[in-house]
């Protein structure tokens, strides 16, 4: 049992009344300047269960200040790499201490597996290790120069105040793909998280407060995409906004950001295909394909949502899948034997629904599930899988985000790969095929940030992740996931001390 954030209560059993949080901002916990609230409903039970500051433009500004000061001046601004490293390595620990407890937090706010979170928060440490070990090792480069009586160096020094917009699918997850390079760096935050999922961010920032880091240099401020989301991104004080998100969402944050010539970074939505060829493991395929769109409930940003079948195992593979999804067990997201929970929102559900129903009019084939789960009604929608999906249809192009498969076939390894790049986006894609020469071809002719061959759904600290196309700019995790949060400087010597000619150059 640990202190929720706040001085609101206890994180124990079920939640027995609404948890009332306040905001983090230069250290200090607070409510929104306006005294406003919202409430965070438990997709499961549809029970509100705990509410947060309904932030607007004055708390933004209250934060960026915070952190900019945190910035410029004072105990951080000071900090050597290893000295900021010792303070990311104490934060690992503390989360190591408090994953369980933290992925619960998630579960109810955004109605994932208690074990998938879990998961994820018990990974979280990693990326901290990991990036304090990048975080005195931020060397420039001594550079000939070819005048004789010059030399220049540079250095990569930290961008400043990162703007950090979450999504609600995989909130502290996503976060520390920002935090942890940008701490490695010596950049101070401003954190939004989603409005459907504000608690998990407290909870990680009174943590964040254990870990010794000086006030500042983390802030959080709570409320909704329009109003915090805008204004921070916006910000004239912010040095660099980092966003996860929807695609849509994430054209307007790279304009807003634009307008100040802020730099920005996007990781956005997905439509990614999974590739099975004839020669493919099938039980180890429909594994796979089964765990790209059905685990998490489909709602994960790299989600296989379109199977590409050779014509020759397109019936043996579907019969596989949809023999397991039909045994997939839908339930309690807390209880350790559930598969998968309930989609996190009404408006997401709505929207699942709204495509089954449509390509059942367009004419494809609904192999199983297509609709709310019958007996347990609320936000569940059942496994479903799609055949005789033509590719222009919509549920062929447009991002789910729910436990919807589409299926289409192939005939050949072009055509295959001329399918899987007709395709607005490019996050992910999954080849399935025991012929070593073709997994390559397949795996450079991809258009994709990230391919697995006979595999899905991994990732590292220390493998790059994004997307091309519509999904996304720039890289988290890996070792050059920190130049993401510097700038090079580049610092010339005259070495000859003698008066120049102030009319020519160099
Ligand atoms: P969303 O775009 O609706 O919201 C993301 C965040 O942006 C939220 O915090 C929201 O409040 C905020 N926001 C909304 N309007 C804003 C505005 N005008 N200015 C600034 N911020 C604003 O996305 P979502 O529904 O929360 O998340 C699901 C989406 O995220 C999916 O498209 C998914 O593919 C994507 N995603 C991508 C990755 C990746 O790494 N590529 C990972 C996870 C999720």
């Amino acid at each position: 049992m640990t202190d929720i954030a706040g001085g609101a209560g206890v994180m124990d059993g079920a939640p027995q009344s609404i948890r009332e949080y306040r905001m983090y901002i230069g250290g200090e916990w607070v409510d929104a300047r306006s005294g406003a609230t919202f409430e965070s409903t438990n997709p499961y039970s549809g029970e509100v269960w705990a509410s947060a500051p309904d932030g607007a433009q004055a708390d933004v500004d209250a934060a960026v200040a915070a952190a900019r000061t945190a910035f410029r001046s004072g105990p951080w601004s000071e900090m050597t790499g290893a000295q900021r490293a010792a303070r990311m390595r104490a934060l690992a620990e503390i989360l190591v201490r408090d994953a369980e407890l933290l992925g619960e937090v998630e579960t109810r706010d955004n109605g994932k597996l208690l074990r998938e979170m879990s998961g994820q928060t018990a990974y979280l440490p990693e990326w901290y290790y990991y990036f304090a070990g990048l975080a005195d090792k931020l060397e420039g480069e001594a550079i000939p120069s070819d005048r004789p009586n010059f030399f220049a160096y540079t250095r990569h020094e930290p961008v400043g105040v990162v703007g950090a917009i979450i999504p609600w699918n995989s909130p502290l997850l996503l976060l520390t793909w920002k935090l942890a390079p940008g701490l490695a760096a010596g950049c101070t935050f401003v954190v939004k998280p989603s409005d459907y999922t504000p608690i998990s961010a407290l909870e990680f920032a009174k943590r964040f407060e254990e870990a010794g880091f000086p006030s500042g240099v983390f802030n959080v401020v709570t409320g909704y995409g329009p109003s915090v989301g805008k204004a921070l991104t916006a910000h004239p004080g912010v040095s660099k906004v980092a966003f996860t998100g929807s695609t849509a969402t994430g054209i307007d944050v790279g304009r807003a950001a634009l307008g100040n010539l802020t730099r920005f970074s996007l990781e956005l939505g997905g439509k990614s295909a999974q590739l099975v060829f004839e020669d493919a493991d099938l039980d180890a395929a429909a594994s796979g394909v089964i765990a790209g769109v059905f685990a998490a409930t489909g709602q994960t940003c790299i989600a296989g949502s379109r199977l590409l079948v050779h014509d020759s195992v397109h019936d043996d593979l579907v019969r596989r899948i949809v023999e397991r999804a039909r045994t997939i067990k839908l339930g309690d997201p807390l209880l350790a034997d559930t598969e998968m929970g309930p989609v996190a929102n009404r408006a997401q559900f709505d929207r699942v629904v709204g495509f089954l129903d449509e390509a059942a009019s367009a004419g494809a084939t609904v192999a199983c599930g297509g609709s709310q789960h019958p007996e347990l009604g609320g936000l569940f929608v059942q496994p479903t899988v799609v055949t005789d999906v033509q590719p222009d249809m919509r549920i062929a192009r447009e991002e789910i985000f729910g436990p919807v498969l589409s299926v289409m076939r192939f005939g050949t390894e072009d055509e295959a790969i001329a399918m899987a790049n007709d395709s607005a986006y490019g996050l992910a894609g999954g080849v399935w095929t025991q012929n070593v020469h073709r997994a390559h071809r397949v795996a450079h002719r991809l258009e994709a940030g990230t391919v697995w061959i006979n595999a899905y759904r991994i990732v590292a600290p220390n493998v790059p992740f994004g997307g091309v196309k519509m999904s996304g700019l720039g890289r988290e995790s890996g070792i050059q996931a920190v130049r993401e949060y510097t700038e090079t400087k580049a610092v010339w010597v005259e070495l000859s001390g003698q008066t120049r000619d102030p009319f020519t150059l160099g």
